[in-house]
């Protein structure tokens, strides 16, 4: 799986006096999941847009199948399906009118059935796109990406806005494209998304990549498996110095590798849970602070961006 079916190299966006994208690159491998996972903003649909050859980078430039995506549009439009955003959908087609009348933009196609069959459309064929629901749309519109029959396929947040059962459906879908050998590019900002669908992430954050790697690996380079996440209250407020008291007591708190604080939230990461929190809540009885919303979860992507960056994917 290491043949790079997907390059990006060095791609910069800028819109006038701002840079949404500084120089990033990484490789796809064929037949993988690839993820562009970060909060809104971050630059994901302006890579994946670079990539796909729809938005002309300014500095840089990328291949798709060994075609640049700045001069062999056509070459790379055979090779690539993107998921359209499901507003561009026409509502008083049919589900079959439309994949059919997409087929007909390609000179090689996909039989139309089996392609509605497998994104679980076959009862909807005849109902017009107005009608179906938010998953049965994002479904229609993958089903559309891949009536050429593509190498590779785009899809630029898929399940945003979309019910939990819903999600899953979709989740189960991507799936199978990978099962078929198709290499999938997916931009999320959903953690649990990435990790169960991507078999590489790329973590982005303001234009730029801050990690790229196995959901595995990049939750082990924390070398913590647990993170213990409560409140302090009045800890926002307090004067910089017994801030900093605050914070070195913490990071001496039994097994603790690394402290992270956002306002009054504070995450402690650690491989032994039970003498962190011992030692915690003995260092809070002594200290006279008030532990609130007290609670410990496995170390997971999302502690993997905050340890990168400070912030949190979900308030970023
Ligand atoms: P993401 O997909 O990660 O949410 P985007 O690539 O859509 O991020 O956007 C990255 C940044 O570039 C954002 O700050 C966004 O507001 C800005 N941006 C995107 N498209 C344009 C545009 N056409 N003109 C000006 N700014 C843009």
């Amino acid at each position: 799986m290491t043949e790079a079916v997907i390059r990006a190299l060095g791609l910069v966006k800028r819109y006038g006096n701002f840079t949404a994208v500084r120089g990033v690159s990484f490789d796809v491998y064929r037949g993988e999941v690839f993820g562009l996972l970060g909060p809104n903003g971050a630059g994901k649909t302006t890579t994946m847009e670079m990539i796909e050859g729809l938005r002309r980078p300014d500095e840089g430039h990328a291949l798709v199948a060994g075609y640049d995506t700045r001069t062999q549009q056509d070459k790379v439009k055979e090779a690539i399906g993107v998921q359209l955003q499901s507003t561009s959908l026409f509502d008083l087609l049919t589900v079959r009118e439309m994949v059919r009348i997409y087929a007909s933009f390609y000179p090689k196609s996909v039989p139309v059935d089996p392609l509605l069959e497998d994104m679980i459309l076959t009862e909807k064929a005849g109902d017009r796109v107005k009608h179906l629901s938010g998953g049965q749309k994002q479904r229609l519109a993958i089903a559309l990406a891949l009536v050429n029959d593509p190498q590779v396929v785009f899809l630029d947040e898929p399940t945003t806005g979309l019910d939990p059962q819903a999600r899953r459906t979709l989740w189960d879908i991507v799936l199978r494209l990978k099962e078929r050998g198709k290499t999938v590019v997916l931009s999320t900002h959903y953690m649990d998304e990435a990790h169960v669908l991507c078999d590489r992430i790329c973590l982005m954050d303001s234009g730029q990549v801050i990690a790229l790697d196995t959901p595995r690996s990049l939750v082990r380079s924390l070398q913590s498996e647990s993170a213990v996440e409560f409140r302090l209250a009045g800890a926002e407020g307090a004067e910089a110095e017994e801030q900093d008291r605050r914070r070195r007591r913490l990071q001496a708190v039994a097994e603790v590798k690394q402290v992270q604080q956002r306002g009054e939230v504070f995450v402690l990461y650690t491989d032994a849970l039970q003498p962190t929190l011992v030692d915690l809540i003995a260092a809070a009885e002594a200290e006279a602070w008030s532990v609130l919303d007290l609670q410990t979860r496995t170390a997971t992507l999302e502690d993997v961006f905050i340890h990168m960056t400070g912030r949190s994917l979900r308030e970023a």
